[in-house]
């Protein structure tokens, strides 16, 4: 498969020539070649969107309200095909990319496509005998930067609502797994988006991703993806003092009280951690339990996890799948003979199996605050079980759960309503789950605190860090 840039609805090479190999995660076989862009194709896609700008912002948004509900229309229809592109790029079971990665797609595009029509300014009591109203307006060209763990979804999270309200996009996708991506442009081009208002520039983060930051006409970054690149790209950013908003990596806390429905959370611990191989930001990748239910969590866990059914990402039976890349896989690996080296117990998994890039689930307890296990985002298979006393447990879950740079999401498990409201109120978390873990929707705000970056997808929170206000003052005197 060959897989080209994407520039005013067309298909086209690199200017340089140069390609980039991605591989079946699964196999370890080539799956596809992408074109790799670098700066020059940069700048053919945004003067492309700038020059589409004015058409797209000034449309009757009832028009891009349209296109974008047949965009989520055409995903819907397109559902098959789709999730066994994300699954053969990414490796993750075609159960999942079914019932999640693409009906959230299109869930993303129809929830909004309302929005386009109903996005308004105020008008502000001001002194004197004048109108004062605002007028939310498009910023221009988006540059959407995305990983490689959920593609196809967070390319939608970031092209459906900067759209709907009058922006154009440039997206780079990752170079692990961009064919999903490639494909919904050239659905959105079927729904009716005009040439321009959609470009996808393949290739590597430090050539096609970099060029994306430092573009003068390029207004916004919109970029998700690890806390380190995100660091490179605020410093980048500087130089044109671009908007950023930066969805960042995670370490969060799963925490389980002893009054809580202890098997049903245990249970739940085991996909909050490897929903997606693990690799998923908001990943429960710290269960932090109380002491008194400690062995019975572990035991349910430990149990859940060996029973997990690692395999072919597309046999329907499959709920796990390879890690993304062999690099990746062998990050994952290190981690794993660090929990072991720093003393932590090993009580499942560890083992990694090719040909693909299979890790297997792994699951340490006795881990102690200062591992490297409990601190670092590892985004792969691996979970980290710590406990707390049961003296003062909210207070001592609170301060557990906060140790780290973190500040992406936590679980809540209790039947106690004070107890889950005050944690609720006090953990540092961007988003906070009682009584469940890893739900997400396209009407609700989402992003971090802390090191888990800044700005909010989702809901109307994203519209208006995609829009600007203009203040306008009539006399009417
Ligand atoms: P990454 O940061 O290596 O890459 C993400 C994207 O950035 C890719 O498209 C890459 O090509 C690009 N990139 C890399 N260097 C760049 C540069 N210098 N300039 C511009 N672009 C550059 O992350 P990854 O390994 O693909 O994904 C894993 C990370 O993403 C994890 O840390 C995870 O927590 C995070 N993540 C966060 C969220 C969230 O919503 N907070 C969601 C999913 C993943």
């Amino acid at each position: 498969m060959i897989a080209k840039l994407w520039i005013q609805n067309q298909s086209l090479d690199a200017l340089s020539g140069e390609t980039l190999d991605t591989p079946n995660p699964a196999t370890g076989q080539r799956l596809a070649t992408l074109a790799r862009g670098k700066r020059e194709d940069v700048d053919r896609a945004v003067a492309s969107a700038k020059a589409a700008f004015p058409a797209w912002s000034r449309m009757d948004p009832n028009e891009r309200q349209r296109i974008l509900w047949r965009a989520g229309e055409l995903v819907l229809a397109h559902l098959p095909e789709l999730a066994r592109l994300e699954s053969l790029d990414t490796g993750k079971p075609i159960a999942n990319s079914t019932a999640i990665d693409v009906p959230r797609t299109a869930d993303t595009f129809f929830y909004f496509a309302g929005w386009a029509t109903k996005l308004t300014g105020e008008t502000i009591p001001v002194r004197g005998p004048i109108l004062n109203y605002t007028l939310r307006e498009p910023l221009g060209v988006i540059g959407a930067i995305i990983p490689w763990n959920f593609p196809l979804l967070l390319a939608a999270r970031k092209i459906a609502p900067a759209l709907a309200v009058g922006n154009c996009v440039v997206l780079k996708p990752p170079e692990e797994a961009s064919l999903s991506s490639l494909r919904l442009a050239e659905i959105l081009a079927e729904a009716g988006l005009p040439p321009g208002v959609l470009n996808v520039i393949t290739g590597l983060g430090e050539e096609a991703g970099a060029a994306l930051v430092d573009h003068v006409d390029v207004a916004k970054i919109s970029f998700t993806g690890g806390t380190d690149t995100g660091r490179i790209i605020m410093r980048a950013a500087a130089g044109t003092l671009k908007k950023l908003s930066l969805e960042l990596g995670g370490k969060s806390p799963n925490i389980v009280f002893a009054d809580a429905d202890v098997d049903t959370a245990a249970k739940a611990a085991v996909s909050a951690v490897f929903y997606n191989q693990g690799q998923l930001c908001t990943a429960g990748s710290r269960l932090l339990v109380q002491r008194s239910i400690l062995d019975q969590v572990v035991d349910t866990v430990v149990a859940g996890t060996r029973a997990l059914v690692l395999g072919d990402p597309l046999d329907p039976k499959t709920q796990m799948g390879p890690l993304v890349s062999a690099a990746h896989r062998d990050r994952v690996v290190h981690y794993i003979g660090k929990g072991d080296a720093e003393g932590a117990s090993r009580r499942a998994g560890g083992g990694a199996t090719g040909p693909g890039y299979y890790v297997e689930p792994t699951v340490f307890s006795d881990v102690s605050g200062a591992m490297a296990i409990a601190r670092e985002e590892i985004f792969g298979p691996v979970l980290a079980i710590l406990p707390f006393d049961d003296d003062d447990a909210v207070e001592k879950a609170a301060r557990l759960a906060d140790a780290t740079e973190f500040g992406l999401a936590a679980g809540i498990w209790t039947r106690d309503i004070r107890k889950a409201h005050t944690l609720a109120a006090r953990i540092r978390a961007g988003t906070v789950w009682i009584n469940t873990y890893n739900r997400f929707d396209a009407a609700s705000p989402y992003g971090g605190y802390k090191q888990s970056g800044f700005g909010r997808e989702n809901g109307r929170a994203v519209l208006e860090e995609l829009t600007q206000l203009k203040s306008v003052w009539v006399n009417l005197a």
